[in-house]
């Protein structure tokens, strides 16, 4: 018997292939749920502020302004199960809603989000590449004054080092890579803007020939996890990661049993049956549909 192949892949899931298949299998194949973390809520959180700045128009889009956002994005998490799990106590929440107010905050350091107007927020997109389905959600689409698209990612985690940066802009390429297939047209830039400590923008420029590269690379990874699957063959790859990994308890690598981590996806499946809904973070929204990026994009060509 083989393991199920998966229905799609994103970035992150192609991250976490590379860097641990049994990771991989855990989330994409098991999908064992994982406990919710701090910095993953707060940047849910802070990405949820501004999407709602971008609602107001280019004039309204000031820093007290994002402190309402950022106020009306916390009411909404309020009832998250993801921000619930974290627990916090009064001095907990404190400090993680300061520390995103400071992220909302340098943002305005970093860009005047007066000056354009985005033409797609929290937008979903995917495409096929043979029997696969890539997945991505962009968080920011603009249309620059040469009518050239600009993709627009917020990270809320430290500036990667220069080794690392080379991965990150792997995910641009799949980004870039989207946009192509279903605008009919190559973004003149990714960027990626850091919220962190160290606030800054890092820009990539796609090219046909990084595309391409991105195309191959994931028709290679998409068949290793086939193979993988087939063989049921998912090996552990320790590294640093395994110091934050939510699934070491099951890693054999650190005396765990891979097969427990079924029986857990199993109780909560049944939970999940019980009570419907709960799980769902639904904090992110899509804000703005792809058919209407397709009827601005036609405007301006
Ligand atoms: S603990 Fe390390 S080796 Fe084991 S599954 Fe997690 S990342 Fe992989």
């Amino acid at each position: 018997m083989s393991f199920p192949l998966p229905t799609s892949l994103s970035p992150s899931k192609v991250s976490t292939f590379k860097d641990c298949a049994l990771a991989f299998r855990f989330s994409a194949i098991d999908k064992v749920p994982e406990p919710p973390s701090m910095p993953a809520v707060k940047g849910s959180l802070v990405h949820r502020a501004l999407e709602l700045l971008f609602v107001a128009k280019p004039h309204e889009r000031t820093p007290s302004h994002a402190q309402e956002c950022l106020s009306a994005a916390t009411a909404e998490f309020m009832s998250n199960p993801e921000f619930i799990g974290l627990e916090l106590d009064d001095v907990a929440l404190g400090e993680f809603l300061a520390d995103a107010a400071v992220m909302v905050d340098r943002y305005f350091g970093l860009e005047d989000p007066a000056s354009f107007d985005p033409i797609g927020i929290e937008l979903m997109l995917s495409a096929s590449v043979g029997n696969l389905l890539l997945r991505g959600i962009i968080d920011r689409l603009d249309l620059d004054s040469d009518g050239e698209l600009v993709v627009t990612d917020y990270k809320t985690g430290k500036v990667p080092s220069e080794k690392q940066e080379l991965s990150r802009l792997g995910g641009v390429q799949f980004y870039a890579f989207l946009c192509e297939r279903l605008f009919g047209k190559r973004p003149k830039k990714v960027q990626l803007i850091y919220l962190g400590p160290s606030p800054q923008i890092i820009v990539a420029t796609p090219s046909e020939q990084s595309i391409r590269g991105l195309e191959q690379r994931v028709k290679a990874i998409w068949t290793a996890v086939e193979r993988a699957c087939e063989q049921e063959d998912f090996r552990p790859k320790q590294s640093m990661l395994c110091n934050w990994c939510s699934f070491k308890a099951y890693c054999p690598a650190f005396g765990g049993n891979p097969d427990d981590a079924r029986y857990l996806t199993a109780a909560a499946d049944l939970r999940s049956v019980d009570s419907p809904g709960a799980g769902s973070s639904g904090a992110r929204s899509v804000a703005v549909s792809i058919s209407r990026v397709g009827a601005e994009l036609r405007e301006t060509s």
